[in-house]
């Protein structure tokens, strides 16, 4: 027929089918490529999000995470890159940098005068936390920078855990025995078992966005964050909300017994300068009400 476009024909189709596979090919390419000189090209930085305390709405602690500008071509988000430095291996040298980094920016604010900001998140992949030899080049590490462990928490999936096993818990106790904490991210996403949890040397969860962005409007996003929340309390571990946008949610947050939170509603990823400015700055919104009222009265 005349009319009938080219595209319907299945050799067509195939191409279009093709031509899309093949930019996708490319674009990983081009992401691998310029990944490798990233690092060394200073085309990485740490942001760092606000962990506030829901009661009070006081900065808790923060979560560093990274960012690339690339020289040509703009930024890429991490939930892009990251996956590709994992499946690279560039991950390991990427993922040395954020930890140093984070142990620099410590002295700088400690040096500036500025009071710590709480205990800082790292997130760790998957590879880089299973990389032979990551608790002692740890320890190294917080020796030469002379950072104290208390400083940091390392944050890990729950699908190292499942990749890996007792492995992993083995590399998390060295790391405890340091001083360093764990928190296990994502919390709920990995289809795992719950029993396990109990078994692990971490000290808190951080339970996942998208289970957060539930909580409004579905009642079994909240009975999901309801039971996660109580587990959680049971092993006596430090909760996280992730993802927070809205008042409402913190609220149902803190009725359910969750204590800490992160997000838009408080503040996005913030370079280190920025957040500088908010650490000793006023509270964040709080929950609590009456804490905070009595002072704008
Ligand atoms: P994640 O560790 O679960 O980090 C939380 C993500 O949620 C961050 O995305 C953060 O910007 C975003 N977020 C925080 N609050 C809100 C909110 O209220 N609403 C919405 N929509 N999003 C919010 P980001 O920075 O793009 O990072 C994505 C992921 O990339 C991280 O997820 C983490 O898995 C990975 N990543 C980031 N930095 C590092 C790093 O230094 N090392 C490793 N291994 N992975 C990293
Ligand atoms: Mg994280
Ligand atoms: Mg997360």
């Amino acid at each position: 027929a005349p009319h009938s476009h080219q595209a319907s024909h299945p050799t067509a189709r195939f191409k279009v089918f093709n031509k899309r596979m093949r930019e996708e090919a490319l674009r990983l390419l081009t992401i691998e490529t310029d990944l490798r000189r990233a690092v060394e090209r200073q085309e990485m930085r740490l942001h760092y999000q606000p962990v506030v305390a829901l009661e009070d709405g006081g900065l808790h602690g923060v979560e560093a995470l990274l960012r690339w500008t690339r020289t040509e071509g703009g930024d890429i988000s991490p939930a892009e890159f990251v996956p590709v430095a994992e499946d690279t291996g560039l991950i390991t040298s990427i993922g040395a940098f954020a930890l140093e980094e984070v142990c620099l920016q410590l002295s700088r604010w400690n040096e500036a005068g500025l009071p710590p900001p709480g205990v800082v998140h790292v997130n760790i992949s998957g590879r880089q936390f299973m990389q032979p030899g990551l608790p002692y080049a740890v320890e190294m590490l917080l020796e030469r920078t002379g950072t104290d462990p208390r400083a940091l928490r390392f944050e890990v999936t729950e699908s190292v855990l499942m990749r890996h096993g007792s492995q992993a818990i083995t590399v998390m106790a060295q790391l405890r025995d340091l001083g360093i904490r764990l928190c296990l991210d994502d919390f709920g996403t990995g289809y795992s078992s719950l029993g396990y949890l109990k078994r692990l040397p971490v000290d808190s969860i951080k339970i996942d966005r998208s289970f957060v962005a539930g909580l409004e409007y579905d009642r079994d996003g909240q009975a999901i964050v309801r039971s996660i929340v109580s587990l959680g309390l049971h092993l006596g571990l430090e909760i996280v909300a992730e993802g927070v946008e809205t008042s409402t949610q913190a609220e149902i947050l803190a009725s359910l017994g969750c204590r800490y939170a992160q997000g838009f509603l408080y503040a996005p990823p913030v370079s280190a300068d920025d957040l500088a400015a908010m650490l000793g700055a006023a509270p964040f919104p709080s929950t609590g009400g009456g804490v905070f009222a009595g002072g704008s009265v």
